[in-house]
């Protein structure tokens, strides 16, 4: 079977996204005749020489293994593996692409993908679905370059401090709604970074969601399947730092994961429960990681978000929490190479 593993992208997610599958290569089975492709953060697709380790950009910027034709290229593969986080690679866009080149490939489709990494429409989803979420506004940067609040019943304000004090109070946590490993991520503690914080976020995305922040255990779960969903026990989350930055998931030592957390066996159930809720509600395929926050102060649970190509390195939870479930990481590639096929 000729397997092609996409690694790069657009995205601020690039370099994690290479990280992500020199541990896919590390692991995947010998059977498998396995290529690599590396798309710059310009969007150039090269054929990368497997000899590179750790797929580092520079090494593969080679003309002569420019593809030109993309299209073409994905039509020699029996099955493609997007290795690819955030933008153009977790969102919808590049499983669009395989759709049309009639390829199979591994995790979520089209609407699914695009669904969970745009926390503003996923709220809404798990919402419908009666997954508890945590408190939230949705502000949305107008093309004349106006910022607003759009309200459950679609009116709008643009007096955003206040409707932020009067409907969550502070803190809060403001996001770009379509983002990943933290970026554009912020908490706000006070209300006069409030406007300032909102503009940062929107250099990332023109829809930016505003929760109200939980002093959390910060809680996951990793979901398998396409029906019948293999669901993982709870893992827990220890961030350095104030809260899970970019710099504390991949640079800061000290942050740390336990599996399964400490908490009771009924809060597990209970998150594992509606994990796989989640994962049918956004009408997931192959693959999902499953965040959630438990309020220390008043024990709720809430579903923070679902990442459809979570993060694949050694050390991501992901692959440790399916490892957990007596899933090692060759074998978890296997499976995702099926389902793939499956459909
Ligand atoms: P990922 O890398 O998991 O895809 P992301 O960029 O999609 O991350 P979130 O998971 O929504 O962003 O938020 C990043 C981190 O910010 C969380 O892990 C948590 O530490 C903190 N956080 C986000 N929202 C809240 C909240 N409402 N209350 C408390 N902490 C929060
Ligand atoms: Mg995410
Ligand atoms: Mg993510
Ligand atoms: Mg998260």
């Amino acid at each position: 079977m000729k397997v092609l593993l996409i690694c790069g992208g657009q995205s601020s997610e690039h370099i994690i996204s290479r990280m992500s599958a020199s541990n896919i290569r590390k692991h995947i089975k010998d059977s498998y005749e396995v290529k690599m492709a590396g798309i710059t953060k310009e969007g150039i697709w090269y054929q990368i020489n497997d000899q590179i380790k750790d797929y580092a950009e520079d090494c593969w910027l080679d003309e002569s293994q420019l593809i030109t034709n993309v299209f073409e290229y994905l039509k020699s593969f029996d099955v493609v593996f997007p290795c690819l986080h955030g933008l153009y690679g977790e969102d919808g866009t590049i499983q669009g692409l395989l759709e049309m080149a009639d390829r199979p490939y591994t995790g979520c489709r089209v609407a699914d993908s695009a669904l969970a990494m745009d926390k503003v429409l996923a709220k809404k989803v798990f919402t419908l679905a009666n997954i508890p979420t945590t408190p939230s506004l949705f502000a949305y940067k107008r093309y004349d370059g106006k910022v607003v609040i759009i309200r459950d019943d679609q009116t709008q304000t643009e007096d955003i401090v206040s409707e932020v004090k009067e409907t969550l109070g502070l803190p809060v946590f403001i996001k770009a709604s379509r983002s990943g490993s933290s970026v554009g991520c912020y908490k706000v503690t006070k209300e006069e970074d409030i406007l300032p914080r909102l503009k940062e976020a929107s250099y990332y995305d023109s829809k930016i969601l505003i929760e109200k922040a939980i002093q959390a255990t910060e809680l996951e779960v990793g979901v398998l399947g396409n029906d019948d969903l293999l669901v993982s026990r709870v893992g827990q989350i220890m961030p350095h730092g104030e809260f899970y930055t970019f710099e504390s998931k991949y640079e800061d030592k000290q942050s740390s994961t336990c599996i399964p957390a400490g908490i009771t066996d009924e809060q597990a159930e209970y998150i594992r429960e509606n994990a796989k809720k989640a994962f049918h509600a956004i009408d997931g395929h192959g693959l999902a990681r499953c965040d959630f926050f438990l309020d220390n102060v008043t024990g709720d649970i809430y579903l923070n978000e679902i990442n459809t190509m979570p993060g694949f390195t050694d050390i991501s939870m992901y692959p440790m929490l399916l490892k957990d479930a007596g899933v090692d990481t060759s074998d978890l590639i296997d499976r995702l190479l099926d389902l793939a096929k499956q459909r």
